[in-house]
């Protein structure tokens, strides 16, 4: 996460600070841009709570570590009532599977105001804390599973160096959810510098019309999240042009680690380039660059290869939202923020190459690059080579991959070309495979070690989730005596379905 600048001097944190979450500030960004932009009211807190899961190291960044241990953290984070706290659910909407859904919004989500961390001004979100105007048919709440899923992968996907939301706990309960079958509540506590999506613009200009309040919008995030763009005459295409390249950069490493997000509709897009909203996502197991994570994405619109293109279709919706807050005849306004939108692609791929010759342990560009990576991934793909381990193996070279592959030809000729092209930058094999541990996971949230965690946690033991979270803070590292949290899935295993319900 990357500090934004403080919007007012500490002199103005609300006292009601201290007993939260130190130092404090109540009102969040958009509650602080007026009502049109979500509603104030008060969280339903979960029935006799507990902790299931803490990020010590973030509490320790955000300078909450010992807060996090108090009563009163379980208190407030389980949606009890604060004074001096409003809480706001914000209001937005989006196009869901390439189809607009007009009016979304936080419909199990609140904020409950900004802290002042040595990380920069952090939002401090719930997720599962109740009916809100925006709850639409559901009941507000989430359910223990999908809370453990999000809080590690959150966490794993910032120790991978990925830009995300960030999850400090997961609060349980025995108070039961429907979803196909009974389950119980969580509630998560979501931290990020924002957590405003696409949709936040899409919705002034489709569903509320109202390009004034979009224009506000407009000014206000550029004034706190994009400071270097003001003064800009052309500030919508110069705020879209970011996003883009940053939404770039945050694919590439999604494809260089294999993420799958599995619903990537335009209410799930952050306007920072974080990745924002764990539902059912998956990292990738045997490389299949078709493989769907979401059972209940039947057309496989957000299959792991097409999310690019699919980042780059929200970033569509995304200017067609910002339309309205320029000024002047909107044909040639249109044109502005679509030629501001392209250098997306060359971005993506720029950071893409780099990634994948990173992965490779290429130091240097040579114009053969692509085929050599493409012609891995292939084989990677017809032999379903485990993508993590294959990447991660491959830093002693191509040699002990070769156990990976039957077909050992067609292996051995591309394990030549590798090695040719190593010699030609002399690479120093021992420098080598340090930088590449760099860069190449060995430990990633697979989803059979995410089902065993919370399988116990369902029987009310929680130190599992605790300790692939400790595994996952590391993923570079060795841990020898983790090795098993490294394995693919046992053969013949039944894949685990993952639904939306959540
Ligand atoms: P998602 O696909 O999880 O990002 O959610 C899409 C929309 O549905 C958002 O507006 C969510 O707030 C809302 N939503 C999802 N689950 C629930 C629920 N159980 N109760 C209320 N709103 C929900
Ligand atoms: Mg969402």
């Amino acid at each position: 996460m990357r500090a934004v600048n403080a919007p007012e001097a500490l002199a103005d944190l609300a006292p009601a600070a201290a007993a939260v979450f130190p130092p404090w500030r109540p009102e969040s960004f958009l509650q602080g841009l007026g009502p049109a932009y979500g509603t104030d009211l008060a969280a339903q807190p979960v029935a006799a709570p507990h902790w299931v899961a803490r990020s010590e190291s973030l509490a320790q960044a955000l300078g909450a570590a010992d807060w996090l241990h108090t009563d009163a953290a379980l208190a407030l984070l389980s949606g009890q009532h604060v004074e001096g706290l409003r809480p706001h659910a914000s209001v937005y909407s989006g196009h869901q599977f390439g189809v607009w859904a007009g009016q979304l919004g936080d419909g199990r989500a609140l904020l409950l105001g900004e802290a002042a961390t040595p990380l920069g001004p952090m939002e401090i979100q719930l997720k599962g804390s109740g009916l809100t105007p925006y709850s639409r048919m559901g009941d507000g709440r989430a359910v223990l599973r999908s809370s453990i899923r999000e809080f590690l992968a959150s966490e794993a996907m910032a120790a991978l160096g990925i830009p995300t939301t960030r999850a400090l706990a997961v609060v349980g309960s025995p108070q039961p959810v429907r979803r196909e079958t009974l389950e119980t509540a969580a509630v998560v506590t979501r931290v990020a510098p924002s957590f405003l999506r696409f949709g936040h613009f899409e919705h002034f200009a489709h569903t509320a019309a109202d390009p004034a309040a979009g224009k506000r919008l407009l000014a206000a995030s550029i004034e706190r999240y994009f400071p270097e763009l003001q003064g800009d005459d052309e500030p919508a295409a110069a705020m879209l042009g970011e996003v883009a390249v940053r939404t770039a950069r945050l694919l590439a490493q999604w494809q260089a680690v294999g993420f799958c997000h599995g619903v990537m509709n335009t209410d799930n897009m952050s306007l920072l380039g974080l990745t924002i909203d764990y539902g059912p996502f998956g990292f990738l197991d045997a490389f299949d660059p078709g493989h769907v994570c979401n059972h209940s994405d039947h057309q496989g619109r957000y299959a792991y290869a097409r999310q690019p293109g699919v980042a780059f279709w929200n970033l569509h919706a995304l200017a067609q939202g910002l339309l309205p807050t320029v000024e002047g005849p909107a044909e040639a306004a249109g044109e502005r923020l679509l030629a501001a939108l392209e250098p997306y692609k060359a971005e993506y791929a720029r950071a893409m190459l780099q990634a994948l010759r990173d992965k490779l342990g290429l130091r240097t560009a040579q114009p053969d690059d692509q085929a050599l990576i493409d012609d891995l991934l292939r084989l990677m793909a017809s032999e379903a080579a485990d993508f993590t381990l294959t990447f991660r193996r491959l830093s002693a070279g191509a040699a002990p991959l070769r156990d990976l592959f039957i077909d050992r030809a067609a292996f051995d000729a591309w394990a030549l070309r590798y090695d040719a092209r190593l010699v030609q930058e002399h690479s120093d094999a021992a420098e080598r495979a340090v930088r590449m541990n760099r860069v190449n996971p060995k430990f990633i949230l697979r989803n059979h070690l995410a089902q065993a965690a919370i399988e116990r946690a369902q029987q009310g033991d929680f130190s599992e989730v605790q300790r692939l979270h400790t595994v996952l803070e590391q993923p570079f590292d060795e841990q020898p005596e983790r090795a098993a949290y490294a394995e693919p899935p046992p053969a013949g295993a039944e894949p685990i379905e993952v639904s939306c319900s959540s």
